[in-house]
Parts: C-alpha cells; structure tokens; sequence
C-alpha cells in the first residue's frame, strides 16, 4: 500500500515537473509584452502619398495595442518617443527585459500598385549567422514553433475582425529577429506606398480595429501558453 502510494505521488510530481518544464513561465505573473514600434527619428521609414510615415503610424498602433493589453499584462516598448534605437538596442531592450514576446510594427514600402496584404513574418528553420555580430543568438530556433504560433494567433484575430486586406504569414531571415530569445513576430501592416493601403491605415477607426486585431491575437497565444 505504502509503494501504492508512492508511486501516484511520483506520478503527481512527475506530472507537475512536466508542466513546470513545458510551460512558458506565464501561469503566476504578468505576461511582459515588448513592442517594437518601426524605425524613427531621421529615420521615417516608408513616406506614404499622403505624407504619413512608417515611423508615425506603427508608434500610433504599438501606443493603441499597449492600452488594450497594460491591465493585463507588464507592456514594454523599444522606443517612447521619435527617436531610431537601433536593431541591436531594440532586441537587446527585449532580451534584458525577460520579455515573452516580442512583436514589431512595420508597414511594407513596395510598389504603389501593390495593396491590400498585410505580412505576419517570423524566422525560417536555417538561419545565417551574421558575421560581425557578437549578440547572434542560436538559441532563438528553440522559440520558432512558438513564433509560429503567436504568428497564427494574430492572424486569426486579423480574420476574425474581417479585415480588408489578406492576411500572409511568411518565413524571412531577419536581422532584427535573430538575436531574440523569445517568440517574436515582425507585422508589415500594408503597403504605405500604396494610396489605397496609406488610406486605410491613416484612418484612426481602422488604427484601432487593427489594434484590437493585433492585442486581442497577443492575448489569445498568451491563453494558449497557459493552457
Ligand atoms: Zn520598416
């Protein structure tokens, strides 16, 4: 009886360890939550028709998703104003930070006939090494399945809004992403160059519908963390 009972508390325990290893450390705080809103300062990224800037509106969206997730969750930024961390900066900030994920907030600048797209991109399963840089992390391929995921989140989140523009989940081999060591996504909200595209995002109802779309897919694969 005694070797009985033995045995289902080492069944008990092995289970809660399984947990404990297999869980992202989410269950018992606050998920910290870093934003990367894109380029800025001198540094505008894509100029849309209509004089918007790259730089402008992912700041305007990352401030927007921040006040739809703060209650809930610790939100960091990369930068609280108009200037340009760099890519080393940005990702730095996210590792020291122990964020959980991290998400960055661009807009595409192809060509103005192009529209109606908007890009979910994470890292492919090879990356290159980037020679000259000493904070290349490998250890980032062990977070892509769970970048994949926050990637399927958010993009069911898009669809569940009925957003306008198709929703492309894609792989690039991103410098920014690489040194990370957390699931992270780079979101390109649309093509800037394009009227209809800069139109759209300019509009501060749209803002907030893709807002909502982006938080409500960061909540949705924090939950699928947990449980
Ligand atoms: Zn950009």
């Amino acid at each position: 009886m005694r070797n009985k009972y033995a045995f289902f508390l080492s069944l008990i325990l092995a289970s809660t360890l399984a947990c404990a290893c297999t869980a992202s450390g989410f269950q018992d705080r606050k998920a910290i939550i870093m934003l990367d809103p894109g380029h800025g300062g001198n540094d505008t990224g894509v100029k849309g028709p209509d004089g918007s800037t790259e730089k402008s509106i992912c700041f305007l969206l990352a401030k927007k998703i921040s006040k739809k997730l703060r209650d809930n969750n610790r939100i960091l930024l990369t930068r609280e104003g108009d200037h340009n961390p760099d890519p080393v900066q940005r990702t730095a900030a996210a590792n020291r930070g122990k964020a959980d994920l991290f998400v960055s907030l661009h807009t595409d600048g192809s060509a103005p006939q192009i529209s109606g797209i908007i890009r979910i991109i994470h890292l492919p399963p090879h990356i290159s090494q980037h020679t000259d840089s000493g904070i290349w992390d490998e250890g980032h391929r062990l977070h892509r399945e769970q970048s994949i995921r926050l990637a399927n989140s958010l993009a069911k989140t898009m669809e569940n809004k009925n957003l306008p523009q198709r929703i492309r989940i894609m792989e690039a081999d991103l410098f920014l992403l690489k040194p990370l060591t957390m699931p992270a996504v780079l979101v390109e909200t649309g093509n800037l160059r394009s009227p209809r595209d800069a139109l759209w995002l300019a509009d501060p109802d749209n803002q907030n519908t893709l807002a909502e779309a982006i938080a409500n897919g960061i909540d949705r694969f924090i939950d699928s963390m947990v449980h």
